[in-house]
């Protein structure tokens, strides 16, 4: 019985091995099982053997799984580290690396799911925070797509300038299915209008024959920007403009996505202030100052993920009524189930457990010149290493 469970969960398994013709490759019949005290498998292809928990948070980790999981779900609410340290007993550097790693960890199922989903994104949403760090401001450029509330993109800089917003958007540019129509909203900030334009580009070839492809922008491009006066942090006035593209077009997308009547940066200001709640426990002071924005990129991807992924969505999962709006009843749905990325709500520990394939192995190019002398026959016997023997030379020669 037992057998048959282990060989069941090795048809699920792939071989992570770079170099394996079989890499990524699932229920092919390569890879058997390979000891059960510590679940192992081994690839029949390179025969290598590597861990059950390779390719997962809790590789090369000694402590329970279980531990790991409240830890990093504790993070992911921004819990402080030190109440954590006290909490479980553990060292401050343990809980700091288990950070560094969900976050690597969530950047990598980011880039996998979200990056690779090629929506059709609609109405995008895009703001930066400023977050007060210990001696140190840092800038958090954040994208959302409206009508799924799914967090696409996140730049983290020491600077405010041209090359975060540039990050950023050719981050949202990887999500998205090419030449869509697609309404981008953001604040006054007068890097972001450029910046767009220039990461939804393609190439047009304009004239017959050889030369250069240029670069056009995307036809049903449209650029909304929203400016809020405040005096005394009160907002006093707010001015709509359209950066690029008709106004009637940005209505109907505002229409299409559900994301209000007016040009607005709403949506995206929610989640800024849902990753400044979380992130708090992130720029507080403490002792390893010098990695702080890295701690901030890691934070960033695992309170992006899990939002993404593991917390249910208050406003998603209300079942409306269609001409009154009033809420029905209620379905558990994420960012990611409402974008058609998955079909449940992910546990954190599932997050954590998902392994990514790597992609199917491809023969390596060979370099250099190409070869002029035939290869040597290897069915002929080689000839003998080193000089020809003494004797045999003058036999050749007299
Ligand atoms: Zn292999």
């Amino acid at each position: 019985m037992e057998t048959s469970t282990e060989q069941m969960k090795a048809s699920q398994v792939f071989c992570p091995n770079l170099e394996c013709k079989a890499r990524g490759e699932v229920g092919q019949g390569n890879i058997v099982s390979h000891g059960r005290k510590r679940p192992r498998y081994r690839c029949k292809t390179c025969g290598k053997t590597f861990s059950a928990k390779e390719g997962t948070l809790f590789a090369g980790l000694r402590k329970p799984t279980e531990v790991i999981v409240i830890v990093v779900t504790l993070l992911a609410y921004g819990c402080p580290v030190q109440a954590i340290v006290h909490a479980f007993g553990l060292d401050e550097r343990t809980v700091a690396s288990w950070r560094d790693r969900a976050g690597k960890h969530c950047q990598h199922v980011h880039q996998a799911v979200v990056e690779q989903g090629k929506l059709d994104l609609v109405h995008v949403q895009a703001d930066e925070i400023r977050v007060k760090g210990c001696k140190m401001i840092a800038w958090m450029g954040l994208a959302m797509m409206v009508s799924t509330r799914l967090w696409l993109a996140g730049v983290v800089s020491l600077t405010r300038d041209r090359s975060l917003a540039d990050r950023l958007l050719a981050q949202v540019r990887a999500c998205c299915q090419p030449l869509r129509a697609l309404l981008v909203c953001t604040d006054g900030w007068n890097a972001y209008p450029g910046s767009i334009r220039r990461a939804f580009r393609e190439k047009v070839k304009q004239t017959p024959g050889r030369g250069r492809a240029c670069l056009q922008v995307w036809p049903q491009l449209v650029i909304g920007t929203v400016i809020k006066r405040t005096v005394k942090k009160r907002v006093v006035e707010v001015t709509r403009r359209m950066a690029y593209g008709s106004l009637k077009r940005a209505a109907v997308l505002l229409r299409r996505s559900g994301g209000g009547t007016m040009l607005n940066t709403a949506f995206i200001e929610r989640l800024n202030g849902t990753m400044r709640e979380r992130l708090a426990s992130l720029t507080r002071k403490c002792r390893h100052a010098a990695r702080r924005l890295e701690a901030l990129h890691s934070g960033m991807y695992l309170l992006g993920t899990t939002y993404n992924f593991c917390w249910v969505h208050q406003e998603l999962s209300a079942v409306r009524d269609a001409a009154t709006g009033k809420r029905l009843a209620s379905l558990k749905r994420t960012p990611a189930m409402a974008a058609g990325l998955t079909d449940h709500v992910w546990s954190v520990y599932e997050l954590l457990c998902y392994k990514i394939a790597p992609g199917p192995w491809v023969e390596p190019k060979r370099r250099g010149r190409p070869r002029t002398r035939p290869l040597p026959d290897p069915t002929l016997p080689k000839r003998p290493p080193g000089r020809p023997r003494k004797e045999l030379a003058y036999a050749a020669t007299s």
